[in-house]
């Protein structure tokens, strides 16, 4: 078996300082737990990088909340200095620790941004924090080597503001991706909310041409004569990309999956306190078993995650 596994997508934890209505659902306002588990991450991913993992992402919950953030990227470029170490955050808290991160040794940062509207921004994330998000985002374009901004356009809620938000990467020189609204167990009631990319796409006034996008990651690229930056599309829901799927998942808890939408999964934590070759054998047979064929589009009770503040997006 040719193993494709490149990619390790790790959730810190499941608390944030955000509380968006379509990541965190009402049921689960008050469910936050961060766990002390450094010594079980560090040991997961001694683990898991032998897969021949080149690229760890950190993610939560909002993961600049994780105390022991700077020490795990130190770690992983300590195991292997060619590991790209990634963050995807809502930036709220990058305005004091973006240098910080960067100095050690973070590679880049997705930063999540879904309005430019101050109002729109505290009913869709109930924080009156944009401002943080804003100097978070400046702070982390000086200090971290590669910034990209990411927007989930929802119909109704902030779907006119895509041109908006595409001038405003392209003043600060950063590639901006829309990504597809994805149902899961709790969010599914608001599925009219969803728009495809390819409606997003059309209704913006550029002339694109496709940009050269790396197969194995989600986004599509464009480019335009008009834009200093390339646009990018991901839509798990209207093209499923699950051919090309490189990644796999580690929770706050320690649960290993192989896919967002798929129930399988063991514990990770709890294996390797059986033993280092006991947890290899869980991992590898996890990773022989890894489905590629889409899921994504399941929704309501067939979704299998309740929602993603717990998986990490
Ligand atoms: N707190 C960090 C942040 O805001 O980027 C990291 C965690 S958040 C769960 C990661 C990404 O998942 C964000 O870009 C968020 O917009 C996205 N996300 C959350 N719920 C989603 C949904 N239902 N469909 C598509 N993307 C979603």
């Amino acid at each position: 078996m040719i193993n494709r596994i490149k990619y390790l997508r790790v959730s810190l934890l499941n608390s944030c300082n955000l509380n968006c209505f379509y990541c965190r659902p009402p049921q689960q306002e008050n469910d936050t737990y961060v766990h002390e588990n450094f010594d079980n991450f560090k040991n997961s991913i001694k683990l898991l990088h032998t897969l021949g993992i080149e690229k760890i992402r950190f993610t939560g919950g909002e993961p600049t909340l994780y105390k022991q953030l700077p020490e795990l990227i130190q770690f992983v470029k300590k195991t292997n200095p060619k590991i790209h170490t990634a963050l995807t955050s809502n930036a709220i808290l990058l305005k004091k620790k973006a240098k910080l991160l960067a100095d050690s040794g973070l590679d880049s940062v997705n930063i999540s941004i879904d309005t430019l509207d101050e109002t729109r921004f505290c009913s869709v994330t109930g924080r009156n924090k944009y401002n943080d998000m804003i100097d978070g985002i400046k702070e982390a374009i000086k200090h971290i080597p590669k910034v990209k901004l990411n927007t989930v356009l929802i119909r109704g809620t902030n779907d006119d503001e895509a041109d908006d938000l595409i001038q405003f990467a392209n003043k600060l020189k950063v590639d901006i991706r829309f990504i597809e609204f994805m149902p899961t167990k709790l969010n599914s009631q608001n599925s009219d909310q969803y728009i495809s990319g390819d409606e997003i796409k059309k209704s913006l006034p550029y002339t694109f041409t496709p940009a050269s996008s790396d197969p194995s990651t989600a986004a599509r690229y464009v480019s335009s004569p008009d834009l200093d930056i390339k646009v990018g599309f991901i839509n798990p829901v209207s093209h499923s990309f699950c051919a090309m799927c490189n990644r796999i998942r580690l929770t706050s808890d320690g649960r290993l999956y192989g896919c967002l939408f798929s129930g399988a999964s063991f514990n990770l934590f709890e294996s390797l306190q059986q033993g280092y070759d006991n947890a290899t054998r869980e991992v590898n047979q996890l990773v022989a078993n890894k489905t590629y064929t889409g899921c994504s589009r399941k929704s309501g009770d067939s979704a299998f995650f309740p929602s993603f503040v717990n998986m990490g997006g």
